[in-house]
């Protein structure tokens, strides 16, 4: 509460001063150059890493000097980017080769054959085969085409490296009844999860089976705050409800509610990570995660624009400025989870 009185006292002082410094008759506009912007197919325009709110073709003002001028293509979701010198009107126009070689990120998904833990009815397992893990890991692949590259404009491409854990993980039973694969258990197994190897974790694991059950309030899981965390590293856990057939739940989210993989994933970068490299994310939602404001933004179930928007720096800002929020294909191709770590990258 107390910030964000702070920010709109501050964004009130600027406007008050921008007001008294311009002398009368003055346009505020004189420093303001037009450039026209073209490109291979229609894209939505950003300046140094902001979305513009225009559209190309179309025309931007931005004052002289050096730019990064940029452009996400609407329906190849690529990302088109020219830094340029302004020095007057000036027409820009954008080919397939402005495009950037993306930012690589590293992923670890690791497969859980058998899940044990102590419920109210004693000590019991859940399995998964070596189809249904393979399953599994396809729908994560998926997921990371049709979302996480796709929504970035492909800044990032994913390498991905699979371990699967075929000894028995215990699960830690929390005071609330939910049971966690935890960060410490994983990499207490994998060794090599070590600061600076990978960007995020993913665990896939069954969360009931016959009599057995690890069933609480979540679906997917998600550490916030990765550089805070021993392994400095993201971590996600997927608690998949298999049924009867895990080919007919897979394809059943995959219609109705696919985000469960980029949902968890944005927690790990999108609560804290891009905020502290001074970016400007949409507001934290009741229950404090910013990956949850999406009704406050008024996007809709199974959010899939909002984090489209989320990622691609588009989300209208409903309270002033910037004008639009979230993250946004040029800081994508920054520094990632893992060199951050270990401080082998400055942004
Ligand atoms: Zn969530």
């Amino acid at each position: 509460m107390k910030k964000r009185c702070m920010l709109i006292l501050l964004l009130a002082m600027l406007g008050a001063c921008k007001k008294s410094s311009a002398p009368a008759g003055s346009n505020g506009s004189d420093n303001q150059i037009q450039l026209s912007v073209s490109a291979p197919e229609a894209g939505y325009v950003y300046v140094d890493g902001a979305y513009t709110g225009k559209q190309a073709p179309g025309t931007i003002a931005v004052t002289a000097g050096k730019h990064i001028i940029s452009v996400a293509l609407q329906n190849s979701y690529q990302y088109l980017r020219k830094e340029v010198n302004v020095t007057g009107a000036a027409s820009v126009a954008f080919v397939m080769t402005d495009k950037p070689a993306p930012k690589v990120w590293k992923a670890l998904w690791i497969g859980l054959y058998e899940t044990k833990g102590i419920t109210t009815s004693g000590e019991c397992s859940t399995h998964f085969s070596k189809d249904e893990l393979d399953q599994g890991y396809g729908f994560f692949q998926w997921s990371l085409q049709q979302h996480f590259e796709k929504y970035t404009y492909n800044t990032i491409h994913w390498d991905v490296e699979r371990k699967d854990i075929e000894l028995p993980v215990t699960l830690t039973r929390s005071n609330d009844n939910w049971f966690t694969a935890e960060p410490s258990t994983i990499s207490g197994i994998l060794p090599q999860i070590q600061p600076g190897t990978y960007d995020c974790v993913f665990v896939f694991w069954r969360e009931s089976e016959a009599a057995c059950s690890f069933k609480s309030g979540y679906f997917g899981l998600a550490w916030t705050n990765p550089l805070k965390e021993n392994i400095k590293t993201g971590y996600v856990t997927v608690k998949f409800d298999a049924g009867t057939s895990i080919t007919n739940k897979i394809s059943y989210y995959k219609t109705n509610d696919p985000g469960v993989w980029v949902h968890e994933w944005l927690h790990t970068v999108g609560e804290n990570f891009y905020q502290d490299k001074g970016l400007q994310l949409p507001r934290k939602a009741g229950d404090g995660l910013v990956v949850h404001a999406a009704e406050m933004y008024n996007y809709t179930f199974p959010w899939m624009d909002w984090y489209r928007d989320f990622m691609g720096g588009r989300v209208v800002n409903n309270s002033g400025t910037p004008r639009f929020l979230g993250i946004g294909p040029e800081a994508f191709l920054g520094c990632s989870v893992r060199e951050k770590a270990i401080n082998s990258c400055r942004d």
